[in-house]
């Protein structure tokens, strides 16, 4: 696997207006240098201890972003230092997220999970609780976040056409939402199987990890 010719080869595939996260999880600091010296400064990681410790050990200019499920006890770990939190599946945690935000005295931008996929095991809000939450009063008293888009994933098929349709119906909700909330700027969808169709359906944000970094 040569990390750095990896993510050349993405970055000259994808749009300018598509953001790659580097999907780092279990791979080694080294790996992740690699792919900082090619220009890379994005990373992706979904546990939080181990998005902590490559925090500690790793240049201090790289934005780490949460994309696995949080568990709402292990926010305060990452708080003080996470730039995105893409997988906020639930109101109560973003509730956690605003109250560690402010014990940090930061904004820590967020991602709202909508469960696109047919797998029951898959994490999320429906369309109608988004749409009911981004109304709510109570959306409006978390003042230490800032929710600036979606995030989805599609089911694990080859099937591609359930892929593109599981897609195509998050970006109709994320424009339909777009028109009221200005701050929803980010569509996060795709991985390395799949981003291709996701960037088609109008995703501004891929996460990849096996194709630059190798299987895991
Ligand atoms: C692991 C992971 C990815 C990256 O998966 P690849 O198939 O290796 O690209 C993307 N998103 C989430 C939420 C993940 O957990």
């Amino acid at each position: 696997m040569n990390v750095a010719e990896n993510i050349k080869n993405l970055q000259s595939k994808i749009p300018e207006n598509v953001t790659l996260v580097a999907v780092s999880k279990t791979k080694p600091n080294s790996a992740i240098l690699e792919a900082y010296n090619s220009g890379q400064r994005i990373f992706g990681e979904n546990k939080v201890q181990e998005l902590a410790d490559k925090y500690e050990a790793l240049p201090k200019d790289i934005e780490w972003h949460m994309i696995g499920h949080l568990q709402r006890n292990k926010v305060k770990y990452i708080a003080p230092f996470v730039s995105l939190i893409h997988g906020v599946d639930s109101i109560k945690l973003l509730q956690e997220i605003n109250k560690r935000t402010n014990q940090n005295n930061r904004t820590i931008d967020c991602l709202l999970q909508i469960h696109i996929a047919e797998e029951e095991t898959k994490f999320g809000f429906s369309a109608e609780e988004v749409k009911d939450f981004l109304d709510s009063d109570q959306f409006k008293t978390f003042q230490n976040i800032k929710v600036v888009g979606l995030m989805g994933m599609a089911t694990n098929t080859t099937d591609s056409t359930k892929v593109i349709s599981e897609f195509g119906t998050l970006n109709t909700l994320f424009m339909d939402l777009k028109q009221k909330h200005s701050d929803l700027k980010t569509l996060s969808m795709g991985m390395s199987g799949d981003y291709e169709l996701a960037i088609e359906q109008g995703s501004t944000m891929i996460r990849v990890g096996s194709r630059i970094f190798g299987g895991r």
